[in-house]
């Protein structure tokens, strides 16, 4: 008996050794761990919430400091707060667009995931790299994704990470880090600026 288990066991460890490489060679994302959260699109996003989190806060925050003049002209259009929510977005990305310059060619949609906490984010990013981190946000372009908090979401922060958006859209070969740090935060210095 003991002659007939054995080449069935190696072939198990085989197999199990081969499931393992095949999910962990390089960073993703668990698949089915977010089906319970909401989802809602625009033109240039498509936006993931975790359950919990308040989006007339997030409205109020992705309208706090400035570009304000559009969406007062169509705030009347939307009652979904979630459709308030997409055309603020858009009207961001339209924004960084004009304040850099660039513009990318072809229609790209990008991901945006809000989690409820800092908290809950710091552990996205490290289950992803599976590295510590403490950042209010971030891209990653392999995904196509911005991730963020309800704790520290603005219209600021999301116009910096457009601001990564666009050039990672737009340059054939992606500038070095530190320069992509200063286009991004050159976005949120001239996003106020009169045309
Ligand atoms: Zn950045």
């Amino acid at each position: 008996m003991k002659f007939y288990k054995k080449p069935v066991i190696t072939a198990l460890f085989i197999l199990a050794l081969m499931i393992k490489i095949g999910c962990c060679s390089d960073y993703s994302e668990a698949s089915g761990k977010y089906d319970d959260w909401g989802s809602f699109s625009g033109n240039y996003f498509d936006i993931q919430v975790e359950p919990g989190v308040d989006l007339k806060f997030v409205y109020r925050m992705l309208t706090r400091r400035f570009y304000y003049a559009n969406s007062a002209a169509h705030l009347g259009q939307f009652s979904d707060i979630k459709d308030k929510i997409a055309f603020r977005l858009d009207e961001l990305m339209e924004r960084v667009k004009q304040v850099l310059d660039i513009y990318p060619a072809g229609n790209f949609k990008v991901g945006i995931r809000i989690y409820k906490d800092r908290k809950g984010l710091n552990r996205e990013y490290f289950d992803i790299f599976n590295a510590p981190a403490d950042y209010k946000s971030f891209y990653i372009h392999k995904f196509q994704k911005i991730y963020v908090s309800q704790e520290d979401i603005s219209d600021s922060l999301m116009a910096h990470e457009m601001g990564h958006v666009v050039v990672d859209h737009y340059f054939k070969v992606v500038p070095p880090e530190k320069i992509r740090e200063m286009i991004a935060s050159y976005v949120d210095l001239h996003l106020e600026d009169s045309k």
